[in-house]
C-alpha cells in the first residue's frame, strides 16, 4: 500500500506523477491480441494493465437463464494476484462481484442485445496490474473487445474518472489520489450517443464542483474514445496486411 503523502498537488499545480488535473495518464491500447477469443483487448492506462477477452454470441446453458428477446451479457471482472502491491486472494471478492456488474451495466447500452435471442456473449477481465481506476479501464477496453468479437454495437464505450484532490478537481485519478482523495468519481460514456452508462461517486463535491467534475470526466472520455477508434482502425490494417 501507498503511504499517505503529505499532498497530492504541489505548488505548481502538478500531481505526484507530474500529471496537470486535466490531463489523462498515458494509455496504450491494442486490439486482436488473444488468438483463441472471439474477440480481445489490451490497455496500459498509467500503471493499470488489463486484458479483455470475449466469446460470443453463443448458446446458452443452461438453457432456462436463456432470454426469449435477447443475448445475455455475462461479465466476469477479476484481480490477478500479483496485481497489487499485497497478494490478493484470487477467489472473487465482493468488490469483483460488484465491479462485473457495474462493468455490464455500463456495457449493456452500447450493445444490439435483441439482435441475438437466446444466447450469451461472456466478457472476461482480466486486471494484471492496477493502480486506480481499473473499473473505467476495463470498460473502456471490452469495450474493443466486443467490437473485436463482431458483436454489432451502437456505439464503443469510453471511461475514465475524475476526482478531487487537496481541493482540485483532477481527472484520470491514479491508485494514491483515489485512496486519498476527497472524492472518485467514475463515468463511463458513449461519445456518439451523448450517453453516459456508468457514473458513480465516492466521497463530496458541491453541485458546481460535481458539474465541473461530469464535464472533465466527459472530455477525458472523448480523448480515450479517439484512442479506442485509433487501435480498432489499425487491428483492421493488420488483418488486411495478413489476408494480402
Ligand atoms: P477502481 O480500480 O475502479 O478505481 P476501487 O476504487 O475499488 O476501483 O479501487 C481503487 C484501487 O485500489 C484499484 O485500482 C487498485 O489499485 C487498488 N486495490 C483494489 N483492490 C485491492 C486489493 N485487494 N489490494 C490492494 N489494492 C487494491
Amino acid at each position: 500500500m501507498s503511504s499517505k503523502p503529505e499532498r497530492l498537488i504541489d505548488e505548481k499545480g502538478l500531481r505526484l506523477d507530474g500529471r496537470k488535473p486535466d490531463e489523462l495518464r498515458p494509455i496504450k491500447i491494442e486490439v486482436g491480441v488473444l488468438a483463441n477469443a472471439d474477440g480481445s483487448a489490451y490497455i496500459e492506462q498509467g500503471k493499470n494493465k488489463i486484458l479483455a477477452a470475449v466469446y460470443g454470441p453463443k448458446e446458452l446453458h443452461p438453457k432456462h437463464l436463456a432470454l426469449p428477446d435477447r443475448m445475455v451479457l455475462r461479465c466476469r471482472y477479476h484481480m490477478a494476484p500479483f496485481s497489487v502491491q499485497e497478494r490478493k486472494s484470487p477467489a472473487p471478492s465482493r468488490r469483483e462481484i460488484e465491479l462485473s456488474k457495474v462493468i455490464r451495466e455500463a456495457l449493456e447500452p452500447a450493445i444490439f442485445l435483441e439482435y441475438y435471442p437466446r444466447t450469451a456473449t461472456d466478457v472476461f477481465i482480466e486486471v494484471l496490474q492496477a493502480d486506480g481506476g481499473t473499473r473505467c479501464a476495463s470498460i473502456t477496453v471490452a469495450s474493443l473487445a466486443l467490437a473485436d468479437a463482431g458483436i454489432p454495437m451502437r456505439d464503443l464505450v469510453a471511461a475514465c474518472s475524475v476526482g478531487k484532490v487537496d481541493g482540485t478537481i483532477v481527472l484520470d485519478l491514479m491508485d494514491v489520489e483515489d485512496k486519498v482523495g476527497e472524492a472518485d468519481l467514475p463515468l463511463a460514456y458513449m461519445p456518439n450517443l451523448d450517453a453516459i452508462t456508468l457514473l458513480q461517486m465516492d466521497g463530496n463535491l458541491t453541485p458546481e464542483e460535481f458539474e465541473k467534475a461530469v464535464s472533465l470526466a466527459i472530455e477525458g472520455c472523448k480523448k480515450i474514445y479517439n484512442m479506442q477508434r485509433e487501435a480498432l482502425k489499425a487491428r483492421y490494417v493488420s488483418v488486411k496486411e495478413v489476408e494480402e
